[in-house]
């Protein structure tokens, strides 16, 4: 029997991402950085295709090459790159390379050669965000470089995109700003020679609320494991996550009981104490100390006390709680227990920290099977 598991529906993860599928004509490339969000990448990969999707993005080259060794023969971006990526191996299994700068190029380019066909790549310009990409300045002579590439056949230029810097308000101003200058980003290419099939900008915030962004590609993350971009807004989204774990121990402890490390939580009567056993080895934060919502025997409540690397405490009054019962930290919503977004706004983070922090449960994910 299981004693913590976090649990991802894959059929939830199809259908948001078939949600999403039929509001727009672009192609989506699901995002499965950072083993999917927590979901389980490769996994999570697969439901998305299910859904529609017809492209994966990842940080880096070992994420991608972790998907094909899983047998998964979609296209694959892998937009992180320092100099030294294995491009090699990008090559040899056919992964798509974001390139920011004429260096990285020219690695790609030697590896295209040594190979003996070309690298594919995706121009990244920076439109504002200040991370990755080329700064306007910098794009004319990225693209030139792009040019005589692809003249030479070392590189085949597949797309050209950039980032949104308000990636949780699509409606904020900068988005406008940002798209009018990728617009002019794509003119210097285009004039340059360079015209790829597949431009793309859109997050999960702006696939769901700004179709102006989605031109041949969107790039959803988020909004593939259900939850949603804008606080307070679901767009229909189902959460693929839940996590819970089982009570391991109930005691009776009296009036003033001090609970867990340094005390910071004393009962104010005679009460129950049941003793979870996960902590933040297991992805629970620690910040989540007298403030984490769960739910046990159908009642919401709050972790009492420090969470400790192991376990924490609740304390649930005269509730008739026993060891082996469910606690769910937090799930889909549907059953009235917390989710992800309640776990964010308890300790002031993101819904997307939440369930990336959840996917390194000690036990090993639980997967819900795609129904036919
Ligand atoms: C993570 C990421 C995405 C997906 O963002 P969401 O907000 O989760 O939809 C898209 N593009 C890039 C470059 C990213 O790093």
């Amino acid at each position: 029997m299981w004693q913590a598991e976090t649990r991802i529906d894959l059929n939830a993860v199809r259908g948001n991402v078939a949600r999403m599928r039929a509001t727009t004509t672009a192609e989506i490339m699901a995002v499965v950085k950072g083993d999917g969000y927590g979901h389980g990448a490769t996994r999570s990969a697969l439901a998305a295709l299910a859904g529609g999707a017809t492209w994966l993005g990842v940080c880096s080259i070992d994420e991608a090459l972790a998907l094909r060794a899983d047998g998964i023969t979609a296209p694959v971006l892998a937009w992180l790159l320092t100099p030294g990526a294995d491009f090699d191996a990008a090559v040899a299994n056919d992964i798509d390379v974001s390139v920011s700068d004429v260096g990285l190029l020219a690695e790609a380019r030697d590896a295209a050669r040594r190979a003996g066909r070309p690298v594919r790549a995706h121009l990244k310009v920076d439109t504002g965000l200040a991370r990755g990409g080329a700064t306007a300045a910098q794009w004319p002579q990225l693209v030139e470089a792009a040019a005589k590439a692809q003249a030479d056949e070392s590189v085949e230029v597949v797309g050209c995109w950039s980032h949104f810097v308000h990636a949780d308000s699509p409606r904020h101003r900068t988005t406008d700003d940002q798209i009018d200058a990728f617009s002019a980003a794509l003119t210097v290419a285009e004039r340059g020679g360079v015209r790829p099939r597949y431009r793309h900008l859109a997050n999960s915030a702006a696939t769901l609320t700004r179709p102006d962004t989605h031109f041949d590609l969107v790039r959803p993350g988020l909004a593939c494991y259900g939850l949603s971009p804008i606080a307070g807004e679901t767009f229909g989204l189902t959460p693929a996550m839940t996590a819970r774990a089982r009570v391991a121990l109930v005691k009776r402890v009296p009036a003033g009981q001090g609970v867990s490390y340094a005390h910071t939580y004393h009962a104010t009567r005679e009460t129950t104490l049941a003793l979870v056993p996960i902590g933040y080895a297991d992805g629970v934060p620690r910040a989540a100390s007298n403030v984490g919502p769960v739910q046990l025997g159908g009642v919401r409540r709050r972790i009492s006390g420090r969470v400790c690397m192991d376990q924490f405490i609740i304390d649930c009054g005269d509730d008739p709680v026993a060891a082996g019962d469910v606690v769910t930290l937090f799930g889909s919503g549907a059953d009235g227990a917390p989710t992800a977004d309640d776990w964010a706004a308890a300790i002031d983070t993101i819904n997307y920290e939440i369930v990336t922090r959840f996917g390194s449960l000690r036990a090993p994910l639980v997967f819900d099977e795609l129904l036919p």
